[in-house]
């Protein structure tokens, strides 16, 4: 079996920054970037958006799966391998400097000296009966990235959540909408005070306590209604929508770590502050996989260059050994 000095996980922008920083590096980077792993398509989260107007360099904007195939074909032009293959575990040995074992779904083992994880994490939705068809053509899970696009400008737009993240989403949408509302199962918020003080009292923010959205009404273009059901008293209605945003939530794509990384309550890798070292010598991560702030294309590949830099550190201490 071959020993790999560096493997790479995942297939977003964290891991095909790291793929071409170290490709360039003559590292030879072995990448996987998996076959439908936590639902998405090789490529990551920017493959299921339309236009991607915020990551510098396209003054135009850019559809997210053309993005993800350039970076995946600058990858490829400075020697990175690409292997379709979802990763299923990876062997971690007691001995420090030894290679790691990675098991593939479909059970092929290959061995490698530095590992850096970029698995990323998938955004929780509510499957609706009409959310395949207006999946970004007025439904979206992330506000920051998609709300200034112009089909959401002067619309009212329907946020679902009840967290932090549902109200910062909310509170960003402000800036664009003609009134923002925050459906919420419950009658009341599990957001931190501070953000509920600034939704609560916020003049185009409006909470619509104890309900939730059972599905979206549209021309096949773009949504132009959502249906919304009212617990207490009972109550189907309808409301003009030109957008509804999922704020439910993200689950990083750590299940097939098994328990060797430390992750934190919410599943994703910890990292150590203001660097890509888990509490494995030798494996890195990168991108949402370790980030529950951020979650943006550029955040993502900042942090696959530090990955990168970190795992040539690592490789040329190795060595010196
Ligand atoms: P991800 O993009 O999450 O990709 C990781 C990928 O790795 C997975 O999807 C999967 O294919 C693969 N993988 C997972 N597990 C394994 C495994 N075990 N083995 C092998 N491969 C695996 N950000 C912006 O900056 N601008 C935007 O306009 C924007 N729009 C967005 C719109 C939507 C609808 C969504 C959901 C997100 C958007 N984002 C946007 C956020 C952005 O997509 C993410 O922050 C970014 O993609 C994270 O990159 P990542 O490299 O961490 O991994």
């Amino acid at each position: 079996m071959v020993n790999e000095k560096l493997v790479i996980i995942g297939s977003g922008p964290a891991a095909h920054t790291a793929a071409i920083y170290s490709g360039r590096a003559e590292l030879s980077p072995l990448l996987f970037e998996g076959f439908m792993a936590g639902g998405v398509a090789a490529g990551g989260q920017l493959t299921t958006t339309n236009d991607v107007e915020n990551f510098p360099g396209f003054p135009e904007g850019i559809s997210g799966p053309l993005l993800m195939d350039k970076m995946r074909e600058q990858s490829l032009r400075y020697g990175c391998r690409i292997v379709t293959k979802t990763i299923s575990g990876i062997h971690i040995n007691e001995k420090p400097f030894e290679p790691f074992v990675l098991n593939t779904a479909d059970n092929e083992e290959y061995l490698a000296d530095t590992i850096i994880i970029a698995t990323g994490a998938t955004a929780k939705t509510i499957e609706l009966p009409n959310s395949a068809t207006y999946w970004q053509k007025g439904i979206s899970s992330c506000a920051v990235c998609d709300g200034a696009l112009p089909i959401f400008r002067g619309k009212d737009l329907f946020v679902v959540g009840g967290g932090d993240s549902a109200c910062e989403e909310a509170l960003f949408l402000t800036k664009f909408a003609k009134m923002v509302y925050l459906v919420h199962r419950r009658n009341e918020l599990r957001a931190s005070k501070i953000m509920q003080r600034r939704v609560l009292g916020h003049d185009k923010i409006e909470v619509l306590w104890e309900h939730e959205i059972t599905n979206v009404l549209g021309d096949e273009k773009v949504i132009k209604k959502v249906v919304l059901k009212k617990s207490e008293p009972s109550q189907v209605y309808e409301k003009a929508a030109g957008g509804l945003f999922f704020a439910i939530g993200h689950k990083p794509n750590t299940d097939f770590l098994g328990g060797k990384i430390t992750l934190d309550k919410d599943g994703y890798i910890v990292t150590e502050k203001g660097s890509t070292k888990t509490n494995v010598l030798g494996i890195f991560a990168a991108g949402d996989v370790q980030d529950k702030k951020f979650r943006q294309a550029v955040t993502a590949a900042g942090t696959g260059c530090m990955a990168f830099m970190e795992a040539e550190e690592y490789l040329n201490t190795k060595d010196s050994k």
